[in-house]
């Protein structure tokens, strides 16, 4: 079998350099913010997210779960957070500091259909600000994400957020919503009869069309929050309202995962012809979740982003820069009899840090020819009878066509290497 696994894809050079990019001007944005970078493993112990009270589809149903030889069970990691949490725990890193703020960029797995833009080996970067809960660190990590998107040249970033609220505020909605669905039982799909015994805040994620009015007429979770609950989301939009950050609430936003509470929002861009793949990352705050893990009372807010998705926002908006690879030099010998004296230059090349290449090939000088202009590099550096016996080089400038004889010296200080 020589295919790859569904929902898997090939990342090939041309654009793995793009990821690269990407990757590197995000590392800059969250340096700006004083994040820093986490790596968690990609296995955890199938608990870290079947968690008690989790019945999210990307749980439920997507998870790659498997037994390994110790007989214990493994799940390929569908998110970052939880992972992040479990190793906050586990290293009590809570206690070095009142505030943890990590970045992550990293694969996640989860079998979904796969279909554009939704793979089942897939990447996110993000963050995760873990400890101290205060409006300004919900705001600060909503204004990071915004800031991502500009940074990158795109248009039109919206921020949608909402507020679910603290504990005692989540269960008063959840009580609310829950006699208002099951008043609307039979207008709901198969699934949403399913969420409405599991955790009915999930019917507002519904994304099939027939329950829509239900839904877009279904109480609203800012209507139930606790005084606590209201001020926290209050101060969170005046610093947004302060930083002109381009916001809206959105009254059905409760995000996939069931672990949010308090601020969830989600980060749009406009993008042209991306329809509603233009939402493209989301997050939220998530008090519980420590607690679900088995650890002590601790708060956190995040967001992720699909890479995947980000990159080709990227690109079709035109914003993404013309990335190639640059071959400096490109070595071209004679004679096979040539090719020591060329090793040589080109070690020292590469000690200089001058990206270069030799021909290895013995066919004629004709063919290494064409090969070189397909690979266009700056330089091409030809070595002969003449100049072995003189300890020189014959540099050619490919874009001025110009041609001369130089010493390794000269050639490396032409080429600027260090
Ligand atoms: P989520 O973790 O489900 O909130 O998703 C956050 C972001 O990750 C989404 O906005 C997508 O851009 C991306 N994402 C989620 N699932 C996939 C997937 N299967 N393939 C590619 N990107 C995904």
């Amino acid at each position: 079998m020589n295919y790859k696994v569904k929902g898997t894809y090939d990342l090939l050079p041309e654009e793995a350099i793009k990821w690269e990019y990407v990757t590197n001007k995000l590392k800059e944005i969250f340096k700006k913010y004083n994040y820093k970078e986490i790596r968690t493993p990609i296995m955890e112990y199938s608990e870290v997210f079947h968690r008690e009270g989790e019945f999210s589809d990307m749980v439920q149903k997507e998870t790659y779960n498997f037994v390994d030889k110790g007989n214990r069970n493994i799940t390929l990691r569908p998110e970052a957070t939880a992972g992040i949490m479990r190793s906050v725990i586990e290293n009590k890193s809570y206690a070095q500091n009142d505030i943890l703020k990590y970045y992550y960029i990293g694969p996640n797995y989860r079998y979904e259909r796969p279909q554009k833009g939704r793979f089942r080996e897939f990447y996110q970067f993000g963050i995760e600000a873990i400890g101290l809960k205060s409006p300004y660190v919900d705001a600060e990590v909503i204004m990071l994400a915004s800031d991502i998107i500009t940074e990158f040249g795109l248009d039109g970033v919206l921020i949608k957020l909402n507020s679910l609220g603290d504990n005692e505020s989540r269960l008063r909605y959840q009580k609310v919503l829950e006699e208002y669905f099951n008043s609307h039982k039979t207008g709901l799909c198969n699934d949403c009869q399913v969420r409405l015994d599991n955790n009915p805040l999930r019917i507002l994620d519904c994304k099939i069309d027939g329950p829509k009015d239900i839904v877009k007429n279904a109480p609203k979770s800012i209507d139930y929050l606790t005084d606590n609950s209201k001020l926290h989301f209050e101060k969170v939009l005046k610093v947004l309202d302060e930083n002109k950050i381009n916001y809206e609430i959105d009254h059905n936003l409760v995000r996939g995962i069931d672990y949010y509470s308090e601020t969830v929002f989600e980060i749009h861009a406009h993008i042209k012809d991306f329809g509603n793949a233009n939402t493209l990352g989301g997050g939220g705050a998530y008090d519980n979740l420590s607690i679900d893990l088995g650890g002590p009372e601790l708060t956190g807010i995040g967001f992720s982003f699909g890479m995947e998705r980000f990159i080709e926002a990227l690109e079709v908006s035109g914003v993404m820069p013309n990335m190639e690879y640059i071959l400096d030099a490109y070595i071209i010998t004679f004679d096979e009899s040539f090719n020591q004296f060329a090793s040589h230059v080109l070690k020292e090349l590469r000690d200089a840090n001058i990206t270069s290449e030799m021909d290895y090939d013995t066919k004629s000088v004709k063919s290494k020819m064409k090969k070189a202009i397909k690979l266009n590099p700056k330089y091409l550096i030809f070595i002969g009878e003449d100049e072995v016996k003189n300890n020189l080089v014959s540099v050619k400038d490919t874009e001025t066509q110009e041609q001369q004889q130089m010493k390794l010296e000269e050639l490396l200080k032409l080429l600027g290497g260090k």
